[in-house]
Order: C-alpha cells, then structure tokens, then sequence
C-alpha cells in the first residue's frame, strides 16, 4: 500500500515513520510513504503557502495554487483511490473506518495549517474528510500520522501475531479485556487465577466477559453499534 502525504512542515512526518511497527513494515515493503514538501509549489521568491482570508478575519489561509499544483503532479504520477483531507470538521474517524481504507492500495493525504485550506481545494480534489477527533490541532501531521499508523498495522504480514490486531479494542465494538505478564505476583499483587489455568476455553470466556463489562462501564455508547 502507498501513502502519499502533502505537509507544509515534513519535518514533523520523519519520527512517527522511523521506529517500531512501522519501520518494520515499511523495510518489509508492505507500506510505502512518501512526504512532499509543499513550500516546493509556494508562490514567488519567498515560496508563500498562506495568505489572508477573504472576508477579514484573524487567522491565515493555505493558498489554493500551492496545493493544486502539488496535487496535479501527483495525480499525474499516480491514480489514488481517495484524496484525504485531515479536517477537525471531517468524519470521526474510528476502527471501521480504518479498516475500510486498509484495502485501498494509493491514498493521498493533505496536512493542513492556519485556518485550514482553502476551500475550493476541497470542492475540487478531496474526496474524503476525516477527523481524528473533536479538538483542534495545530497542523494535520499529526492527524495523517495516526491515519496511516491504524491502516499499516492491520496490513497482512505486519504484525507478527495477525490475530493480535483481531482482538485488540474496536474490532468488535468491544474494548479489550486487560492484560497481565510475569510475574504472576509482585508486591502480593495477583494476576487473576484464571489466566494461569492453562485452560484456554475458560480463558477465552472470561476474556469475553471482562471485554463486555469493560464496554459497559467505559464506553456503553459502543454496544450500541454491535450489530452494525
Ligand atoms: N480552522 C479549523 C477549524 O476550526 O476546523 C482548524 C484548523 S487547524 C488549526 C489546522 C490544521 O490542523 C487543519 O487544517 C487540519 O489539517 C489539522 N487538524 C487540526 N485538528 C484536527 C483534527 N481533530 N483532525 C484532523 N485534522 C486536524
């Protein structure tokens, strides 16, 4: 799978792509990434992104020419199955969501800053919006980061275990039960009898149970959604 991603400050995108799962994957090449600098289409000599928003107010606005200039030239290399927008007014996303566009193979993700982008970007290109929750941020890196970091993890052959990313929380509307390891005692605090049985169908149900009551206390809102 390909992610491209357009920021105005790829410095940010170098970390979150350079440790654990996913520099795995990515040596692995089950993901690639790549991070195009947007100050490269910036407008005159000073390479000028943003500009003030019509209407008067405070705050600026990322330039509509940078961005399709960028865009263009991507889409001219590369056909993409949705041009993402990291937007706090896009949809929520959650676990179907990043399931969903696991089995895409090209996305295109846009970082915005400021005020945002302007909007005929959005009429134009964007063919999805999503938010990674109700607070704003000061720049979509970081949004795109933990877009990308749900969909590679949940690629096949990323994780070692394949079954690990089954049952973590979400994928069945459920959170995950909790999780010991050794030793089974420290400071005369016991993992539960149960886990030590060795009995995997008795493990199994209490797993499950404790996953439900766990979503019943901390989340009920999810266990309206089971069968959807
Ligand atoms: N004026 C915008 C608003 O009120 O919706 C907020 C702009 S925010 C300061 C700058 C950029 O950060 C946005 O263009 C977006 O790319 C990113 N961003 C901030 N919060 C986000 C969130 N919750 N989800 C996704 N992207 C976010």
């Amino acid at each position: 799978m390909h992610f491209d991603i357009i920021s105005c400050q790829p410095g940010l995108l170098e970390s979150p792509f350079e440790h654990s799962i996913m520099k795995r994957a990515i040596k692995k090449e089950l993901v690639s990434i790549d991070v195009h600098d947007l100050r490269a289409y910036g407008k005159g000599k000073h390479r000028q992104l943003d500009d003030y928003q019509y209407g008067g107010g405070s705050g600026m606005v990322m330039m509509v020419e940078p961005l399709s200039g960028c865009i263009e030239d991507l889409k001219s290399n590369r056909t993409y199955d949705e041009i993402i927008y990291l937007t706090p007014d896009g949809r929520p996303l959650n676990q179907s969501l990043v399931n969903q566009l696991s089995l895409k193979k090209n996305l295109l993700l846009i970082a915005g800053h400021y005020k945002g982008i302007d909007e005929r970007i959005r009429e134009q290109y964007i063919t999805m919006d999503i938010s990674i929750g109700d607070y704003v941020l000061s720049g979509g890196e970081l949004p795109a980061a933990v877009l990308v970091d749900g969909i590679t993890r949940i690629l096949p052959g990323v994780l070692n275990d394949a079954t690990s990313a089954l049952s973590d929380s979400f994928q069945d509307n459920l959170l995950s039960p909790p999780v010991y390891t050794r030793p089974a005692e420290f400071k005369g605090w016991k993992v539960p009898e149960i886990l030590l049985s060795g009995n995997d169908r008795a493990i199994a149900k209490w797993r499950q149970e404790q996953a439900l009551s766990r979503t019943q206390e901390r989340r009920p809102d999810l266990l309206d959604h089971m069968d959807s």
